[in-house]
Order: C-alpha cells, then structure tokens, then sequence
C-alpha cells in the first residue's frame, strides 16, 4: 500500500537536515532512497524522531563516492555513516534476511555476510524488520509512505504486531520479545495477540540472545521514560520472570523489606522532566531495592562490618553480569553508586572530614540522586538525612589535591553522553 504525499502525516520539517541531504543526494544520483524504522513510525504518530535511518540500493562504495565526509562501518553487515558536524546519518542498502540455514550451520551469531546476495529489494527489507509499525518507508523521491506488511493498520489501531511468524522470528532473535515490549510500553501500544502468546511460549529463549545486545535493549528499557508500562509487558508476558527477577521484584513491591512499587514511575517522570541518567545510574537504581533489602534482612540479625556491605552491592551487580554482560565502565560505576548509597543511610560520620570525604567520592552525586529516587518510591521517610547529606556536600571544602583536575562527575541534572 503506498500513501501519497497529501495522505499522510510525515512532514519534511520534522526531518533533520542531515538526513534530507543525504536523502535528496541520493535520489538526485538516481538511487532509490527511503526513510525507515523509528523516524518514520514516530513522525507519523506525530512526534519527534531520536534519529533517521536511511535504506538505498545504492552500494556501501557508491555512497562512499557520493559523501566525501561519510565512511564505511560494520564487518557482518556494511552501513554507511555520514558525518553532519557531530551528526550521523547511518545508510544502510536493502537487505533481506540472511538464509537461516547457513545461520544455524554456523552455529553462531557471527555469520560473515559478505557476499551481493545478502542484498535485497525494498520489500524484502521491509519483511527482515521486527514490527510492522517499524516498517514503514517515506520515499523522498515522490514523498510517499510505502507499506509491504500493514503498519499503517497496526499504528491506527496501536498495536506491536511482529511481521512474519512470531515464534520463528524470536527464535531468529530473542531480543525481538524484549523489544515487543519496549515498544509497546514507550508508544502506548497494544501487543497483537499472537505477538504475545508466542513471547509467553518462547520466553526462555531469551537466555540464548548475545548478552551484549540484551544489556542494551535492557538500558533502552530502563530509561525510555516509559519503563513502567514496558516492564509490566514485560512481566505479563513472563519474560522478567528468569531474566530480570529484580525488575519483577520492584513492580510487585515485594522482599519482605521495603516495597519500591513506584521506582519505575518516579524513574520515568524524571526522565519526561528532562533528567540525564548515566547507564550506571540507571543499573543501579534497578539494583538498588534489593539491596537494600537484603542489607535490612541481614542487619537485623547483627551488625554488618564493611567488607560485608560492600558484597551486598557488588553480589546484586555479580547477579545481573549472568544474564547480561555489561562493559567495565558500567559495572564499576553502578557498583560504586550502590556502595555509597550504602554509606549514605548509615549514621552520618560525626568528623567533619569523614562526612567530606563521602561527598568527596566520584559517585556520591548519583548516589544522593539515588536515595532520593528510592525515597520516593516509597513511603519510607529519609527526608532529613537527604537534606543533610545536601548541606554537608554544600559546605565541604573543594578536595585538596584532588586527582584529574577535582573534576565532580555525576549527578542527574548533568548532561551524559550520547547513548550509542
Ligand atoms: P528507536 O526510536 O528506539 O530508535 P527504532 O525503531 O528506530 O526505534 P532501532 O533499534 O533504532 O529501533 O532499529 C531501527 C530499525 O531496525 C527498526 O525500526 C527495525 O525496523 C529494525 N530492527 C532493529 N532491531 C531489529 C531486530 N532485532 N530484528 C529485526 N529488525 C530490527
Ligand atoms: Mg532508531
């Protein structure tokens, strides 16, 4: 189905700069030259795209001919990025689903695809995609929007609907079931009957996705801003049951401790007001309940020495490296704001320099921001400890000799860098 210009929504204005050019220069040269994916999905939804995907036919050399400032990238599959100033317009040539076969007898995820046959039309592109909503093209050439698989229908009626066959494609790739439900709570959809039924049946094939691509649709996940409504799907359709018990355990309010029900609504208004989170924060804060949990479990026994502690917060981290395998950076950082957290709801230290020396920490910002997300999460108090945390932090002197530059880092009002 193909809707012509004055029958759809899309408007050029919305597209950034960048993008149009490589769209118009393309076409211009004679190739065909199509906005996919997300831009397209959220431009006809009315909103603001994050970025702008392009698909041609013509090849990664011709392009790489055609933009002097662009380069190739990707060894399994070739794209092209185009370099706007600090923009990037990723390019990428039809394709269409590598033979499943040759998949299998590899045995791995690493298939080599080098050779022309991995390239394909506009359709068969269309059909490689996971949703239907995700697979709407905008011809710049006529400025039309062209459908092969019913996402006009399924955005009319809101609704995550896998193309193909649901439990052949999550077991192509697992990560399609998280991402049913990514979208589905970040846009508000419905998920398409079989869509869901075939998650429920096929959950455990979750474990089989490549960590490294799991911890990123789990970040994706944790700070869309619409974490609550995703998790929930999430949850519904038994996926957190064995690959994230910890965000299960925070929507059913549960340990026998202090119940953190509301973290991942707090945790999306701060990210609709505008709040930049550091991956590491954002780990942490789904770490954060537990441990605190167990803290209190255990502490009721007896007193906790320091080493104790802090394998508490670095066993909760320990815990989700199973399942997911996050960078170095990462695990340090969530690990050092849940050891700090820690250190924030004991006794504040009566020696000035001892309660300096904690606001001092490099993850102290995050960890107060914490706190305060953990605090509104629930109807604990801690009001008073917060705001003497604050004063102190405040009224702490700059750290004397203080390494790279007394450089502070952290906290949620500081702008993070791009997530790639
Ligand atoms: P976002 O707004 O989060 O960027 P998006 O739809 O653009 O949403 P991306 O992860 O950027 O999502 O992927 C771009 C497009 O690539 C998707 O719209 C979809 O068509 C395709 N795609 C991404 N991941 C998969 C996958 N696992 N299987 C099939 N197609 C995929
Ligand atoms: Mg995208």
């Amino acid at each position: 189905m193909v809707l012509e210009r004055p029958e759809h929504s899309v408007s050029r204005r919305f597209i950034s700069d960048a993008a149009l050019k490589v769209l118009y220069r393309l076409d211009k040269a004679g190739y065909e030259a199509y906005l996919v994916g997300g831009a397209v999905r959220d431009l006809l939804l009315g909103g603001r795209p994050k970025d702008f995907d392009i698909v041609t036919d013509a090849r990664p050399e011709q392009m790489r001919k055609l933009f002097r400032n662009s380069r190739i990238i990707g060894r399994r599959f070739r794209l092209v990025h185009v370099l706007f100033g600090n923009e990037i317009v990723e390019v990428a040539t039809f394709r269409r689903d590598p033979d499943p076969r040759r998949q299998r007898g590899r045995g791995s995820n690493e298939l080599l695809v080098t050779s022309d046959n991995t390239y394909g039309t506009p359709r068969e592109d269309a059909f490689r995609r996971d949703f239907t909503v995700n697979a709407l093209f905008y011809r710049i050439h006529d400025f039309s929007v062209v459908d092969y698989v019913g996402g006009l229908d399924d955005l009319d009626q809101r609704m995550i609907r896998v193309i193909g066959e649901p439990a052949v494609r999550y077991q192509e790739d697992p990560v399609r079931m998280l991402r049913a439900c990514e979208f589905a709570g970040r846009l508000g959809f419905d998920i398409e009957r079989e869509t869901l039924d075939a998650i429920r049946e096929q959950r455990r094939e979750i474990h089989k996705a490549a960590p490294a691509r799991l911890v990123e649709e789990l970040l994706q996940l944790l700070g869309c801003g619409r974490a609550e409504p995703a998790f929930e799907w999430a949850s519904d359709s038994g996926l957190l049951e064995s690959l994230i018990p910890e965000a299960r355990d925070i929507l059913e309010g549960r340990g026998r401790g202090a119940g953190f029900a509301r973290l991942f609504g707090v945790l999306d208004r701060w990210v609709q007001e505008g709040a930049e989170l550091s991956e590491g924060f954002l780990v942490a804060a789904l770490l954060a309940p537990s441990v605190i949990n167990r803290r209190l479990r255990l502490e009721r026994r007896r007193e906790l020495s320091r080493p104790e502690v802090q394998e508490i917060a670095s066993d909760a981290v320990a815990a989700l490296m199973s399942r997911f395998q996050l960078s170095n950076v990462r695990r340090d950082r969530a690990y050092e704001i849940l050891e700090t957290l820690q250190r924030l709801i004991e006794p504040i230290p009566d020696k000035e320099r001892a309660a300096w020396a904690i606001c001092w920490r490099p993850s102290f910002r995050e960890a107060l921001d914490l706190f305060e997300l953990l605090r509104e999460s629930s109807d604990g108090g801690g009001a008073e400890i917060l705001e003497a945390w604050r004063e102190i932090a405040d009224q702490a002197p700059p750290r004397q000799r203080a390494k790279s530059g007394g450089k502070k880092s952290g906290g949620r009002r500081r702008p993070r860098r791009k997530r790639r």
